[in-house]
């Protein structure tokens, strides 16, 4: 691969140097040494999440290991969570285990069914399943909120909490910094009694919004600036989408998240490096909690590793969202959006999604992994199983000048190729049937009056191939009056054609896809490329909307021989010497055949 290193960034990692570092990873080190030690063999599991006291009377856990994919509703997943879910998934997989889909609900505001739905659709498309006996609801960290409100009840009751009623602005400053420890807010030597009268008040919408929050107690001179009394519940006036009004005060993430995953019994919580200075809250309200006998023990543990870069991609839901929202393209699932959708249609298949995250691994440092490696993986899942069909991109029209005196007038003679060149072991491939007649389309490139040095292809004088037909010999060409290049002119050579004893009596030193014209078929052909020209488009502040490549599609209209004009929505084909297509899953139709491009067969990518 050629593609140059980005600036400020760690080398970009090979797929075969990943390959040979992937059996193990820092996970399944951690999974494997639990197992061994029997860490999580005395839990207990009743079926479905809740507190110390259900779990208690549950049997115990036939899963070895819990995983979740917990994402917010507030988008379309992306190739991120795709690493995110084939990670999850495939330790619970690999480890006799359950994973959990669950959708963190917890915010208001941002959350829409669209989305629920979309992120259940990506899931199950990538070939997973969350489904368990007697449960096959995916989980929602919303139906957790009366058990939060109790637990935040609790740890008020215990000392560990208490209501300021500080400005947000007060707060900040009374955070402190790196370098400044925080001060104590004047509200934190109230009383457990009157902090849970203040916090009933909360709950009872007798405060406005924004007016106080419930803090944790804990250590306002911390050196870590998230153990200095964070916010777990605030006041907000918000329809949920599950919840309705009952709420007017609702779980920061920081609180509802841990929780979550002691409700579910999860053992590994597995999320990106941002949350590693959460990790001691987490602890801390783990303890807090089970010491209150309102949790089962153990206690989840919080692990994470490196969030997926892509370059020329970005992977941010609101950036996403903006590229959308402000017509960039053409929706969610434009076949240029890194997102599930999008790759979807664009003709990325789960395999090779699920090779793609095998192959760049877990990592527990910051790395920018360069985009032709997901391509490489596309390349290699369809190279066994497209088959092979020609289409013509950039036709102009070649005739047979001969054709009628030494095939018959009119005639059209049938040929076929095979529409696999490898089938699977024990099988055969499937066969494609075209015609050949005196007039074919062939690619504009391939002829040329005056040929460059070592050209092979079509100019007066030189034999060609047409694939999977006869040899021809090109006599000249027509032209218009500005020029333009109107027909190629050749003459067929006679028995020479492929399959047939007389197939080698010509030599030529070139073989070119052609369709013909009394049986190729009009398609649209979307040649899509990268969505932006800046391999970081959104690295340090960037505005990613400038890098936006103005060539991102071309459309053009191609004929492609009838196998392909037969294609079904999703379909993936080679387009011999062009790259690996796919029929449009949303627009392309049996009469009016829209292909897309995947990739191209070499990696071209930052050439
Ligand atoms: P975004 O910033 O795009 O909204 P997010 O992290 O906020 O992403 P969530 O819906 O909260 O999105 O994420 C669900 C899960 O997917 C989390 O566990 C998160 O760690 C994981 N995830 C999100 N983005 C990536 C990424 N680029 N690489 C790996 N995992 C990711
Ligand atoms: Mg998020």
């Amino acid at each position: 691969m050629s593609t140059p290193t980005p600036a400020n960034t760690q080398p970009v990692a090979t797929a075969a140097a990943q390959d040979a570092a992937k059996p193990s990873n820092f996970l399944r080190q951690i999974i494997e040494k639990d197992l061994e030690q029997g860490t999580y063999a005395t839990r207990r599991w009743a079926g479905s999440p809740g507190d110390a006291a259900h779990h208690a009377a549950g049997q115990p856990d036939p899963a070895k290991i819990r995983t979740r994919f917990p994402p917010e509703p507030n988008g379309y997943l992306h190739v991120g969570h795709a690493k995110s879910i084939c990670l999850n998934f495939g330790l619970a997989r690999d480890y006799g285990g359950v994973c959990h889909l669950r959708f963190d609900d917890t915010n208001p505001e941002k959350e829409d069914q669209e989305y629920v739905n979309s992120i259940i659709d990506a899931v199950k498309w990538l070939g997973f399943d969350w489904a368990q006996p007697g449960n096959n609801q995916p989980y929602q960290a919303s139906d957790y909120f009366d058990f939060m409100y109790r637990a935040a009840e609790y740890l008020i009751e215990a000392g560990h909490a208490y209501v300021d009623e500080q400005t947000a602005e007060q707060m900040r400053v009374n955070r402190g910094d790196f370098g400044k420890p925080g001060v104590d807010s004047p509200y934190r030597s109230r009383t457990p009694a009157e902090n849970l009268a203040r916090f009933r008040e909360m709950r009872d919408g007798r405060h406005e919004d924004g007016s106080m929050v419930l803090r944790a107690k804990i250590d306002m001179a911390s050196p870590n600036i998230n153990m200095r009394d964070p916010a777990i519940y605030r006041i907000r006036r918000a329809t949920h989408h599950n919840t309705g009004d009952k709420w007017c005060i609702y779980p920061m993430y920081t609180f509802a998240h841990p929780i979550e995953d002691a409700l579910e019994q999860i053992t590994h919580s597995i999320c990106t490096l941002e949350f590693e200075d959460q990790r001691p809250f987490y602890d801390w309200l783990m303890e807090r909690l089970i010491e209150g006998g309102l949790l089962a023990a153990p206690a989840p543990r919080q692990y994470e590793f490196a969030r997926l870069n892509l370059t020329y991609v970005i992977t941010s839901k609101r950036k996403l969202a903006q590229l959308v929202y402000d017509h960039k393209v053409s929706g969610w699932d434009d076949p240029r959006m890194p997102t599930i959708v999008g790759l979807r249609r664009r003709g990325y298949t789960p395999a090779a999604l699920q090779m793609f995250a095998e192959r760049i691994g877990v990592t527990k440092s910051d790395s920018w992994i360069d985009y032709g490696t997901l391509e490489g993986c596309l390349r290699e899942d369809l190279e066994a199983k497209a088959h092979r069909g020609m289409a013509v991109i950039n036709p102009v029209k070649l005739v047979l000048t001969n054709w009628d005196e030494v095939m018959g007038a009119g005639h059209l003679e049938p040929c076929s190729l095979p529409a696999l060149p490898h089938p699977p072991e024990g099988t055969e491939s499937p066969v494609r049937h075209f015609t050949i007649g005196k007039e074919v389309w062939i690619e504009r490139e391939d002829f040329e009056e005056v040929p460059p040095k070592g050209y092979k292809r079509l100019f007066p004088g030189n034999k060609v191939r047409l694939k999977g037909g006869y040899v021809i010999e090109c006599t000249g060409c027509a032209k218009d009056a500005s020029g333009q290049i109107t027909e190629v002119l050749a003459t067929v050579v006679g028995g020479t054609k492929s399959g047939t004893p007389g197939a080698d009596s010509v030599k030529v030193k070139a073989a070119i896809t052609w369709v013909g014209v009394a049986d190729g078929v009009q398609a649209e052909v979307r040649m899509y490329d990268r969505l932006f020209l800046d391999a970081q488009p959104d690295a340090g502040g960037k505005d990613f909307i400038e890098s936006l490549n103005p060539n991102s599609l071309k459309v053009v209209t191609a004929i492609v021989e009838p196998s392909l004009a037969n294609a079904k929505p999703d379909d993936k084909f080679q387009f011999e010497r062009h790259g690996y297509f796919v029929a449009d899953r949303v627009d392309h139709r049996a009469e009016k055949p829209v292909f897309n491009l995947a990739v191209g067969l070499k990696d071209s990518w930052g050439k």
